[in-house]
């Protein structure tokens, strides 16, 4: 059993790990967790090749990855401008940036987790073009990317894809991470997620993937049942500082924590993925290391973990599962996607 509050370094909070409440009773709703089995081609999908988009425009034939302008944009370059100015304290400008989206493959059916390390690998390439390109924009102080997976994360079109959000302020948890990470370089000489590292190392039980230049593990200050954080060992604040075979292994072990994600439960594991890389505004971020982070928001394979009172009212997390043994969990698992182990 474990109970107790763990500090978490790159956030500066408290998480609340009470294992002990994992099994009470619970009456309330659950996920059904039967997922269709999808085609390779929807006509209707807006980003399947070839469909044509609520824009008008119609998607190429493209036989890799796809990246387009959202239709939809949450910022962009185009908002308006003229605003009209707030009372008193209060502040506002224009919603500038640029928001695109990221096709995974031209098959509506194909996870990341299904892509082979190839596949992967060619994918870190365009995550990476994305963040030079658009980082490289006077106004983008930051690339966010992002992927959400799974209707019990509210993505409506299955069709594997991520989003790119380059904006024209910094990510509130990215600006955590950064101001953390250079105080901790200031202090101890030393890069904080390195230590972390060396210290997940050190302890062994909650590594979930390893090679050597990269590793994933769930973290000792997890705020999720099955947080996962893949990173390369070496110090790197972007995907464009590192080397090819850093990418290449990169790929590998991302790869085995999004099978070891499927093999869990047998179905695709929904998650919230995002890329932390140092922002794009010429700052010094000497002691930002780069790093995916899982967050998937499932205790169990029909039971949400929902955000309540201390996560939405008082902004620290309550974990009812125990970091070691979720960790546990995922180690168990085969690194063989069960899809290719029926064939
Ligand atoms: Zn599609
Ligand atoms: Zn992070």
């Amino acid at each position: 059993m474990t109970w107790e509050e763990r500090w978490h370094p790159l956030r500066e909070e408290w998480v609340i790990v009470a294992a002990h409440r994992q099994d009470r009773p619970w009456s309330g709703s659950t996920i059904n967790k039967s997922a269709p089995v999808l085609p390779p081609y929807v006509s209707d999908c807006y980003l399947c090749p070839g469909n044509t988009r609520v824009s008008g425009a119609i998607n190429p034939q493209y036989n890799q990855t796809y990246v387009f302008d959202n239709d939809h944009p949450c910022v962009s370059l185009a908002a308006p401008s003229d605003l009209e100015t707030p009372p008193s304290l209060y502040q506002n400008r224009s919603a500038r940036g640029v928001a695109r989206v990221v096709c995974y493959s031209p098959k509506h059916n194909l996870t990341l987790a299904e892509l082979n390390v190839d596949q992967i690998q060619q994918l870190l390439h365009v995550w990476e073009e994305q963040y030079v390109e658009l980082g490289r924009l006077p106004e983008i102080k930051h690339v966010l990317i992002f992927e959400n997976k799974g209707e019990v994360v509210g993505v409506s079109n299955p069709h594997p894809h991520c989003q790119i959000y380059a904006t024209n302020f910094i990510f509130k948890t990215i600006e955590t991470e950064a101001r953390v990470s250079r105080h901790y370089l200031d202090q101890t000489g030393r890069v904080l997620f390195q230590d972390i590292i060396a210290a997940e190392q050190k302890a062994g039980i909650r590594i979930i993937a390893e090679n050597d230049l990269a590793i994933a593990f769930v973290p000792y200050f997890a705020r999720y049942a099955y947080e996962v954080l893949v990173a390369p060992k070496w110090q790197r604040r972007s995907l464009d500082t590192l080397s090819s075979i850093e990418v290449r292994d990169f790929a590998s072990v991302l790869k085995e924590v999004l099978v070891r994600f499927d093999n869990l439960w047998k179905m695709p594991f929904p998650y919230v993925m995002a890329l932390h890389q140092a922002p794009t505004d010429g700052g010094d971020y000497s002691g930002f290391h780069f790093h995916i982070e899982f967050h998937p928001p499932l205790r169990k394979p029909d039971l949400l973990k929902f955000l309540a009172g201390p996560e939405i009212g008082g902004g620290n997390f309550l974990s009812d599962t125990s970091p070691e043994e979720k960790a546990a969990e995922l180690r168990a698992q085969s690194n063989v996607h069960y899809k290719e182990s029926m064939k």
